[in-house]
């Protein structure tokens, strides 16, 4: 990475305003390969020289990546004159130029992944690299070997092009049923209309995961934490 001004890299680590960063530095506060950095507008090298904050090290990432354990009732947007988005759930510091990755309906909860690195974005979204997401349904009726055929067989549920092939993997069958369900596209309102077209009715709907990216089960609903390394490196 380019060398760019120490109160710039701080204001991308911390989340501070431009004035705060030099106040840091002022302070004495910020280390720079060990040494106190006097001016803030010395140069640094995200990701080479170490940089440090009242002795701990910050981290440069040219792009965050946040995983939102999406509560009902939030819409997914970036923002919305009336109704509260899940913009609005996570941490100030996150929010420029993040986005979320694909959509989960108002009334749907579970794994949403926010980030600026729109080419990871894209590819996870794009029907061409089929990027499995399994989600917790629990649905009226009964369910088994019959509307598993029917989700196995790539449905007809009125769009221009049938379905992919999906997975209904069924956990209990009763009056109310309930399943996982594995897809690869991101329709709209796929699984609602899937077991609305073998006659149930979606009662509650939660992502678990969205490819290697499974929703960390620590996370209540509204509660979101940035990825690890591990995470990040696996997505990509
Ligand atoms: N399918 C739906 O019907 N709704 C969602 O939110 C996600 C998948």
């Amino acid at each position: 990475m380019k060398a760019m001004r120490l109160d710039k890299f701080l204001c991308a680590v911390c989340g501070c305003t431009r004035s705060e960063a030099k106040k840091m530095v002022r302070q004495g506060r910020v280390l720079a390969a060990g040494e106190t950095v006097k001016k803030p507008e010395q140069k640094v090298v995200p990701g080479q020289d170490e940089v440090t904050l009242d002795g701990k090290e910050l981290k440069y990432r040219e792009y965050e990546y946040l995983m939102l354990n999406k509560p009902k009732g939030v819409v997914t947007a970036t923002r919305d004159s009336r109704e509260q988005t899940v913009m609005d759930l996570i941490p100030e510091v996150h929010k420029k130029g993040m986005f979320p990755v694909g959509r989960l309906d108002k009334d749907t909860e579970g794994l949403l992944l926010i980030t600026n690195d729109g080419e990871l974005g894209h590819r996870l979204l794009s029907p061409k690299h089929h990027v499995t997401k399994r989600y917790s349904v629990t649905v009226t009726g009964q369910i088994g070997r019959a509307q598993q055929e029917v989700f196995e067989s790539g449905m007809d549920i009125g769009d221009e092009k049938p379905l992919k092939p999906a997975r209904l993997k069924i956990l209990k069958s009763g009056e109310v049923s309930e399943a996982e369900v594995f897809i690869t596209e991101g329709r709209f309102h796929q699984i609602k209309r899937m077991f609305e077209a073998v006659g149930s009715q979606v009662l509650k709907l939660k992502r678990l995961s969205m490819g290697p990216l499974l929703l960390d089960p620590e996370l209540l609903p509204g509660q979101s934490r940035e990825l690890t390394e591990e995470e990040i490196r696996c997505l990509k």
